[in-house]
C-alpha cells in the first residue's frame, strides 16, 4: 500500500520520533516508546513515538522557563532575528515540503492532495506572516492634561504551552508555534500521538534556523498526562490548545489556578446555509467540499446543510450526485479523495453516529457503513455518508461527528434559517450561498466566529479564527493571534520633576 511513497524512504519507517528539549534531541527517561501505524494500513507502523515521563515535560518546561527568563540569545529583545530566523524554518518547510506531505498522510490519514495543496504550504504561510509581524509589535504613547505621559508597551506573555490535535498536525502547530515565537515567548508543544512526525520535523527545523535552546521545545505522549502535565505547571504563562470542547473546559478549570491566559480553538457544528436565489451548482459543490474535505475530520466542516424547502428535492438531488462520486482510498493516493479515519477508535465512533442517523429515521441516502473491500480491508476507512429530511433535534444535527457525514436540514424561510443555524452550543463557522443583499443580512445574525459567503473553507494566515459560544476563546492567525502572546504593561511617567507628593496625607504611625 506504500508503494506511492516517493519523498519519504520506506525503508526509514517507522520513524523515530524522539524529544526535543533545551536544544537537545534526547530519549525519554522512561526509555519507552510506542507505535503509530498507518490508519491507510493498519499493518505497517509508520512511527516509534517517545513516551514522556512528567519528569521530561518538568524538563522542557524548566528548559523554557530559563530561556524566556535569561533572554538566551536575545532571542526576547531582538525583533529582527525573530524575524529572520522564522522565515528560514518556513524556506524549509517549503524545501522539504513532498517529504512532510507524505509523512502529513501517511499519519493522518488526510489525501495526499490536502497535505501537498492545503496543510503543507499553508504552514510554511504562517511562519512567512508571523516574521513579518514579529517587527512589527508597538503600543502607542500619549500625555495626560497635567503633562504625564503614558506609554504602552506590548512584552511576550513568557512561557507557551502549545498542544496540537491530530487532524491538521503541522499547520495547527505552526498556527501556534509562530505567532508565540514571533511574540518572543518560549515554547513547549505537544502533538497528539497520532500525528507527531511532522511537528517533530519542524522541531529540527528550529534548531537548524537559529531558534535559541529552549524556545522550542517538543514532546510527546498522552495528553491526559504530558498535556495535563503543562496545563498545570505554574512556570506555563499561556496555553494555546486547539481540540476538544470537553478537553478544552478541562483545560480551562485548571488553568485558573495560577490564572494562565488561555486561547481555545475547539469543536464545531457548523451549517451551512443555501437559499433559493444562490448558484446552485457552486453551492453544491460548496456544500460536498465543506463536508468532506479533510474526510469530515475537521473543526470547520460544514456539517449541516440547511436548504431551503423551495429548492430542496433538486439541490439535494445534485449534493446527493457529488458525494455518490467521492472516491475512498489510501490517502497516498492522488486518486483518492476521501482517506480512512485516524483510528480505529474514531472510526467505532463515526459508525455509532451514522447507527443514531438511522435509528432516529433521518433518510439515508449515500453511504452509511464501513469500507472493507479489497484494499480498503486493512483501514479504518468510512463511505462519505449523506443524510436528508434531519431533525435539527437529532443527534446528528447537533454533535460533532468528525467524520465523512453530511446531514441535510429544510428550512422555510430567512428567520427559520438563522434559527436553526444558531440552535446549537458551538459557534466556529457558516457558510451562506445566496444574493449579496440576502448574505449581508444573514451574516450579521450568524452567531460564528467565521462566516463564508458563496464560498466555504478558506483560512488563510491573514484572517483571525476562533468561536463564539463553546467553540472557544480567543482568536488565532492575524494580528489577533499574535495578540494572545502578548502582555500589555503601561509606563507612567511625572512631568513635573516636582518631589513626589500624593493628593491625601500618608499618616505614619
Ligand atoms: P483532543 O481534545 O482529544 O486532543 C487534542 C490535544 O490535547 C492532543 O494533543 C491530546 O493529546 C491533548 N490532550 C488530551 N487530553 C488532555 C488533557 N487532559 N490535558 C492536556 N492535553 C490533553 O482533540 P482531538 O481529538 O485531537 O481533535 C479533534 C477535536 O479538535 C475536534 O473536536 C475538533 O473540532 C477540534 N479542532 C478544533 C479546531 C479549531 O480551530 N477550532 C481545529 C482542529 C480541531
Amino acid at each position: 500500500m506504500t508503494s506511492t511513497l516517493v519523498a519519504m524512504k520506506e525503508s526509514s519507517l517507522p520513524y523515530k520520533v524522539d524529544l526535543f528539549i533545551g536544544g537537545r534531541h534526547q530519549e525519554p527517561s522512561s526509555g519507552e516508546y510506542f507505535d503509530r501505524e498507518n490508519p491507510s494500513d493498519k499493518n505497517l507502523k509508520v512511527a516509534r513515538v517517545a513516551r514522556a515521563t512528567a519528569e521530561d515535560v518538568r524538563a522542557a518546561i524548566d528548559s523554557a522557563r530559563e530561556a524566556f527568563d535569561t533572554n538566551r540569545g536575545n532571542w526576547v529583545s531582538d525583533h529582527k532575528l525573530r524575524e529572520k530566523v522564522l522565515l528560514k524554518v518556513a524556506e524549509m518547510i517549503r524545501s522539504e515540503a513532498d517529504m512532510l506531505a507524505e509523512a502529513e498522510s501517511l499519519t493522518s490519514g488526510k489525501n495526499i492532495r490536502t497535505s501537498k495543496l492545503g496543510d503543507i504550504p499553508r504552514s510554511a504561510d504562517l511562519f512567512e506572516y508571523y516574521a513579518g509581524l514579529a517587527t512589527k509589535i508597538f503600543g502607542n504613547s500619549f500625555y495626560l492634561r497635567n503633562g504625564d505621559r503614558v506609554t504602552i508597551v506590548k512584552e511576550p506573555v513568557g512561557v507557551v504551552g502549545a498542544i496540537v490535535p491530530w487532524n491538521f498536525p503541522l499547520v495547527i502547530a505552526a498556527r501556534q508555534a509562530a505567532p508565540a515565537l514571533a511574540a518572543g515567548c518560549s515554547v513547549v508543544l505537544k502533538p497528539a500521538s497520532y500525528t507527531p512526525v511532522t511537528a517533530h520535523k519542524l522541531a529540527s527545523y528550529m534548531e537548524k534556523a537559529g531558534v535559541p535552546a529552549g524556545f522550542f521545545n517538543f514532546i510527546t505522549g498522552p495528553g491526559a498526562k504530558v498535556g495535563a502535565e503543562i496545563v498545570k505547571s505554574e512556570k506555563v504563562d499561556a496555553i494555546t490548545f486547539t481540540g476538544e470542547t470537553g478537553t478544552g473546559r478541562w483545560i480551562m478549570e485548571e488553568a485558573s489556578h495560577n490564572l494562565k491566559r488561555v486561547a481555545l480553538e475547539l469543536g464545531g457544528k457548523n451549517p451551512n446555509l443555501v437559499f433559493e436565489e444562490a448558484d446552485l451548482e457552486a453551492a453544491a459543490t460548496g456544500a460536498v467540499f465543506g463536508a468532506f474535505a479533510n474526510s469530515g475530520e475537521t473543526c470547520a466542516a460544514g456539517s449541516r446543510l440547511l436548504v431551503q424547502r423551495s429548492i430542496y428535492d433538486k439541490f439535494v438531488g445534485m449534493v446527493k450526485a457529488k458525494v455518490a462520486g467521492l472516491r475512498v482510498g489510501d490517502a497516498l493516493s492522488e486518486n483518492s479523495d476521501i482517506g480512512p479515519m485516524i483510528a480505529e477508535e474514531h472510526m467505532g465512533k463515526v459508525l455509532g453516529y451514522i447507527q443514531k442517523g438511522k435509528d432516529e429515521h433521518a433518510k439515508l441516502l449515500v453511504g452509511g457503513s464501513q469500507l472493507t473491500q479489497g484494499e480498503l480491508k486493512n483501514g479504518y476507512f468510512v463511505a462519505p455518508t449523506l443524510f436528508s429530511d434531519v431533525a435539527p433535534s437529532m443527534t446528528i444535527a447537533r454533535e460533532e461527528i468528525f467524520g465523512p457525514v453530511l446531514s441535510v436540514i429544510p428550512f422555510k424561510d430567512e428567520d427559520e434559517a438563522v434559527h436553526i443555524a444558531n440552535d446549537t452550543m458551538y459557534g466556529l463557522a457558516s457558510g451562506v450561498w445566496g444574493s449579496q443583499a440576502r448574505s449581508a443580512r444573514v451574516s450579521r445574525k450568524l452567531k460564528a466566529g467565521t462566516v463564508w459567503v458563496n464560498t466555504y473553507y478558506t483560512i488563510p494566515a491573514e484572517n483571525p479564527w476562533g468561536g463564539f459560544k463553546q467553540s472557544g476563546i480567543g482568536r488565532e492567525n492575524g494580528i489577533y493571534g499574535l495578540e494572545a502572546f502578548l502582555e500589555i504593561k503601561t509606563i507612567y511617567e511625572d512631568s513635573s520633576g516636582a518631589v513626589y507628593k500624593p493628593y491625601f496625607k500618608i499618616v505614619f504611625p
